[in-house]
Order: structure tokens, then sequence, then C-alpha cells
């Protein structure tokens, strides 16, 4: 998964079961000069 940002790579920080099939992960990049953090649904 890329930053939607700035393109870098993200890193997943945390993730949460919605259900047996879906997943909640937390990213964050990696460039400290953008820091963006996003969630996204890992089906
Ligand atoms: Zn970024």
């Amino acid at each position: 998964m890329r930053c939607p940002h700035c393109k870098n790579k993200a890193f997943i920080r945390s993730s949460e079961a919605l259900s047996e099939l879906t997943r909640k992960q937390y990213y964050q990049c990696s460039n400290i000069y953008c820091g963006h953090t996003f969630t996204a649904i890992n089906i």
C-alpha cells in the first residue's frame, strides 16, 4: 500500500477485524515530512 498523498511506502500500524472476511487496517506513511495516516478495508 502506498501513501495517497506522496506515494511513499506506508506501513500497517494496526488492524482490527470487522467480520470474518474483512479487516480494517491502519496505515502510516513512512515519509516523516508527510506523516499521513489512513485506513483501508481489506476484503
Ligand atoms: Zn505520505
